[in-house]
């Protein structure tokens, strides 16, 4: 089965409203005729700005986290209704800066993954590990931890529709890229899990995304690697002519 290429960006805590709508056109016209899916999460208050200027154009607007639950006392949260309300078609979960600055676990991910699912948003679930568990070469046991617990509970056809994005911690915001032979070995191993825990066909199908310092300089040879699906792009998401070159690219 042939996965679509796509190219995420995550903007983090950046930009307005009106940047947002504005960057939207721009990259809108920047790529016309990307034969790669195009998403970008923005912040909250961005969401319904940015999807207005999205509607007609090939780019995804989604949001970088929500809460697990409808609705609640849960000061500061966000449900999935609400984002769906604001115009998202997409959720970031389990962001390794949601689990380093604000404790999110493994079994809250999961919660927040059943909740997406059920809600028609399409989830992003991210993973890594830490550059010491890459250099105490525990990476896939962390990783396969990390995929069974949040992943835990759901069918076949639901991981199916799970975008997974692999993030080493040590590869965020450093400027420090896993080589395409990394990414891809443990891409590997991810589609492995996959083809264990729920069969072929969601191994398949799943689009397997690489994250971290990914620039318009190391893209195309992360997209060369056969179970490298795509990427999630922080930094280099913020600028419209970047970002286009890596979708481009
Ligand atoms: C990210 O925020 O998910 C990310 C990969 O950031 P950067 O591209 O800046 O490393």
């Amino acid at each position: 089965m042939a996965r679509i290429p796509l190219i995420a960006g995550n903007w983090k805590m950046y930009k307005t409203g009106r940047e947002a709508r504005e960057f939207v056109h721009a990259l809108a016209k920047a790529v016309p005729e990307s034969s790669r899916r195009i998403y970008l999460s923005v912040p909250f208050t961005a969401l319904e700005e940015a999807a207005q200027a999205a509607q007609g154009t090939p780019i995804f607007i989604g949001a970088q986290n929500m809460h697990d639950q409808l609705e609640g006392a849960f000061t500061g949260e966000i449900s999935a209704r609400m984002l769906k309300e604001a115009g998202a078609q997409f959720v970031l979960l389990g962001h390794s800066e949601r689990r380093q600055h604000f404790g999110e676990s493994n079994a809250f991910i999961n919660r927040k993954l059943h909740r997406a699912l059920s809600e028609n948003l399409i989830p992003i679930l991210c993973i890594g590990e830490t550059l010491v568990e890459r250099e105490q070469n525990v990476t896939q046991r962390v990783l396969s931890r990390q995929l069974e617990e949040c992943l835990s509970g759901l069918d076949a056809h639901s991981i199916a529709q799970v975008i997974i994005a692999y993030e080493p911690i040590w590869a965020i915001g450093t400027g420090r890229t896993a080589t395409p032979a990394i990414a891809q070995d443990v891409h590997r191993h991810i589609r492995q899990f996959l083809l264990h825990s729920s069969g072929n066909k969601a191994a398949e199908s799943v689009c397997l995304l690489y994250g971290g310092s990914v620039k318009a300089d190391n893209i195309a040879d992360l997209m060369k690697e056969p179970d490298i699906d795509g990427a999630l792009v922080g930094g280099a998401s913020l600028d419209v002519a970047s970002f286009a070159q890596i979708i481009l690219n």
